[in-house]
């Protein structure tokens, strides 16, 4: 008890002060956009900020402290809020985005609403963390599906890349802490291996489960039902 306390505490220490780096940082990048140091830092900042919110989310949850009611979530709703949330960065990466309800197009007129027993912050983390993977990894002139569809009164929410895809073999540690398919420091790509064991753990704290279907050079599919 005394040390969730303490760790928790840690998180929100850590938390002020890189607030007050990055705040400055952005301010500076946006003055000198051709200052690849500002830059350097600014994404790692970015990124430690990431890391410890993700710290922190994880000690509430091994604690058992998060206040994890279950109530009924509008999947629909839910689906239609995050499709707009990412759309637009999609299209400034020129990637095709939709969200499909039941294999269909989820358009605007669709108001037939579908409950989920579930917690809405620990949706919108799982999901995000689904859509910014794919956003980050899928190149230009690809597409992404935010799919949401409901079998056997169950919901499954899935999202589908078309980006490199990940070899049968990585796919098994991927929802481990800290797993990176590609470990090396010169990484394309920079994150902090924490968000699909989060997506993991929040999912199965609401009885459901999370997978991937997947191959290289296939795209990604990553699921949690
Ligand atoms: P992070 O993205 O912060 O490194 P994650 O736990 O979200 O951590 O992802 C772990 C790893 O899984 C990533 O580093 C990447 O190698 C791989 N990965 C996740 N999503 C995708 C995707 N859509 N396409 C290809 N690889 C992915």
């Amino acid at each position: 008890q005394q040390k969730t306390h303490f760790f928790q505490n840690m998180s929100h220490e850590l938390r002020t002060p890189l607030t007050l780096i990055l705040n400055p940082l952005e301010e500076a990048s946006a003055e000198h956009q051709e200052d690849k140091r500002i830059e350097v830092a600014l994404r790692n900042s970015r990124r430690l900020l990431r890391l410890v919110n993700q710290l922190l989310d994880f000690q509430k949850l091994s604690a058992g402290k998060e206040d994890f009611g279950l109530e009924p979530v509008n999947v629909v709703k839910f689906g239609r809020i995050c499709g707009d949330y990412f759309s637009s960065s999609c299209s400034i990466k020129k990637i095709a985005f939709q969200t499909t309800l039941n294999g269909e197009p989820l358009t605007e007129d669709v108001d037939t609403p579908l409950y989920v027993q579930g917690n809405l912050d620990a949706l919108e983390k799982i999901v995000f963390n689904f859509l910014s993977n794919a956003l980050k990894y899928t190149p230009p002139e690809g597409s992404i599906t935010l799919a949401i569809g409901e079998a056997d009164g169950r919901i499954r929410i899935r999202v589908a890349d078309t980006g490199p895809g990940i070899a049968k073999e990585d796919q098994q540690k991927l929802f481990q802490v800290f797993s990176q398919v590609d470990d090396s420091t010169t990484r394309d790509f920079e994150g902090t291996g924490l968000g699909l064991a989060l997506a993991k753990e929040l999912t199965e704290k609401m009885a459901g489960c999370v997978g991937i279907e997947s191959d290289l050079g296939e795209g990604s599919s990553f699921w949690a039902e």
